[in-house]
C-alpha cells in the first residue's frame, strides 16, 4: 500500500503532467539549472488558458443564523493551464457576503472576461502585470479575482516546482494552530460540540455579540480550558460595555477579540483597543491593502481573507504592510474547499492567529492539501498552493 507521502508525490506528478519525470529528478538529484528542465509535451509557444465551472459546496451541518439557515455555499472552481501544467483556484460566495464578494452570475461573467483576454499575457511569471490587469477589469469582484490569483500562484509554483511558503521564505514549522468555530446552540449541544473539538483542536473560536455572550463562554468553560478566540462580528454597540466584556473574557482565558463594534465606530474602537487587555482585530473593517493604513492605532491587527482581498499576491503585501506598521495579522476564510484554504495556509507561518476551518465544514471537498494535525496547520511539500485533486 502507498504511504500518504508516496500518494501525494505520485499525485503531484500526475497533477504536473510529468509522468516521465523520475523520482530522482523530483528529489532534486538530477536538477538542471533551467526552470523548464522537465521534458513536457509542449507546444512551441504555450499560452495561458482559463477554465471555470460552478461547484456547489455541500455543508456537513445546516448553518443557522437568526434570519435563515442554509446547507450549501455557491462556489466556482477555476483551472489555469499553461504548457501542460494546471493551476487551481476557486471563488466562494457565502450568501450573506454576496454584496462584497459577488454572486454566481457576477463571478461567472467576470471570469469569462478574463478567459477571453488572458492569452494576451505570454509569460505567467509576470504576475504583477497579469493581476494588475485582472484587478483593473472592475472595482469589485474580489472573489472572482481571488480565484484567478490563486490559480496563477498554483501554476507558477508548479512551474518553479516550489510551494509558496518556500518562495516567500517562510518556515513551515512555524504554522499556527487553527481555531475551530463552536456554533451558537443550546447549552447541551454546545457542550457536546466543545467536547468533540477539544480533542482535535488547541484553540476554539466563538461568535459573540448577542444577549447570551456570557452564557456561551461559561458553557464552553464547563467542558474545556482551551484558549478561545472571540469574534463579536460588530455586535457590541456600547464601548464601555465592550471593554468590560473584553476584561471579563480575558479572565475566562480568551486570547483575542475580532471586530468588537460596527466598523464605522472608529473612535470608539480605538478607545477600546487603547485599554484592552486583549489584541483587537479588524475583520469587517478591512478588505484590501489600501484599508490598512487608516486602521493603525484603531486596531491591534487585521484579519486577511483571500476572497475579500483578491488573493495571495495582495494578501502577502497586506502581511508585509501590517508588520511594517507594527500591527498583528490573522488569516481567516469562508466556506471553501482545500484549494482556497491551502492557498491561505501558505502564508500562515507569518501570522499570529489562523482561522482556517472552512474546508472542514464541507462534505464534497475536491482537493487534498493542507491538513490539521493535532490542531496545527500542516503544509504539504507539494508545489504551488500544495493541493492534489481527490
Ligand atoms: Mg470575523
Amino acid at each position: 500500500m502507498q504511504s500518504r507521502r508516496d500518494f501525494l508525490k505520485t499525485a503531484a506528478l500526475a497533477a504536473l503532467g510529468v509522468g516521465m519525470l523520475t523520482q530522482d529528478a523530483l528529489a532534486g538529484e538530477k536538477r538542471k539549472p533551467s526552470l523548464f528542465h522537465v521534458n513536457r509535451k509542449v507546444g512551441v509557444n504555450p499560452v495561458m488558458r482559463l477554465r471555470f465551472f460552478p461547484y456547489e459546496l455541500r455543508l456537513n451541518h445546516v448553518f443557522t443564523v437568526a434570519s435563515y439557515s442554509r446547507s450549501t455555499t455557491p462556489d466556482v472552481q477555476v483551472e489555469l493551464e499553461y504548457d501542460g501544467v494546471i493551476g487551481y483556484g476557486e471563488a466562494t460566495m457565502p450568501p450573506y457576503l454576496q454584496k462584497e464578494l459577488g454572486t454566481m452570475e457576477s463571478v461567472m461573467a467576470f471570469l469569462k472576461r478574463v478567459q477571453d483576454t488572458i492569452s494576451r499575457f505570454p509569460d505567467p511569471f509576470q504576475m504583477e502585470d497579469i493581476l494588475a490587469y485582472v484587478d483593473s477589469l472592475s472595482p469589485g469582484d474580489s472573489a472572482a479575482k481571488a480565484a484567478v490569483d490563486i490559480a496563477l500562484h498554483d501554476l507558477v509554483g508548479k512551474l518553479l516546482q516550489a510551494p509558496w511558503y518556500k518562495l516567500w521564505g517562510l518556515n513551515k514549522e512555524k504554522t499556527p494552530d487553527t481555531t475551530y468555530t463552536i456554533g451558537i446552540d443550546t447549552p447541551e449541544v454546545v457542550r457536546q460540540k466543545t467536547r468533540e473539538c477539544a480533542e482535535r483542536f488547541n484553540i476554539l473560536k466563538v461568535k459573540l455579540g448577542r444577549e447570551n455572550d456570557r452564557e456561551m463562554i461559561e458553557t464552553i468553560r464547563s467542558v474545556t480550558h482551551l484558549p478561545i478566540a472571540v469574534d463579536a462580528n460588530q455586535g457590541w454597540t456600547d464601548r464601555a460595555y465592550a471593554l468590560d466584556m473584553i476584561h471579563w473574557l480575558k479572565e475566562q482565558g480568551v486570547v483575542m477579540v475580532e471586530q468588537p463594534m460596527p466598523k464605522e465606530r472608529m473612535e470608539d474602537i480605538a478607545w477600546i483597543t487603547a485599554q484592552s487587555p486583549l489584541p483587537v482585530f479588524a475583520d469587517e473593517a478591512v478588505q484590501r491593502l489600501k484599508d490598512i493604513a487608516a486602521l493603525k492605532g484603531v486596531y491591534t491587527g487585521i484579519n486577511i481573507k483571500l476572497m475579500k482581498c483578491t488573493g495571495m499576491r495582495e494578501a502577502w503585501k497586506m502581511v508585509t504592510l501590517a508588520r511594517a506598521l507594527d500591527m498583528r495579522v490573522m488569516v481567516g476564510c469562508m466556506t471553501e474547499t482545500s484549494c482556497g484554504i491551502s492557498a491561505a495556509a501558505q502564508f500562515s507561518p507569518a501570522v499570529d492567529f489562523a482561522d482556517l476551518d472552512g474546508n472542514l465544514l464541507i462534505a464534497n471537498d475536491r482537493f487534498q492539501g493542507v491538513e490539521v494535525v493535532k490542531g496545527k496547520i500542516t503544509l504539504p511539500d507539494l508545489p504551488g498552493i500544495g493541493v492534489v485533486k481527490v
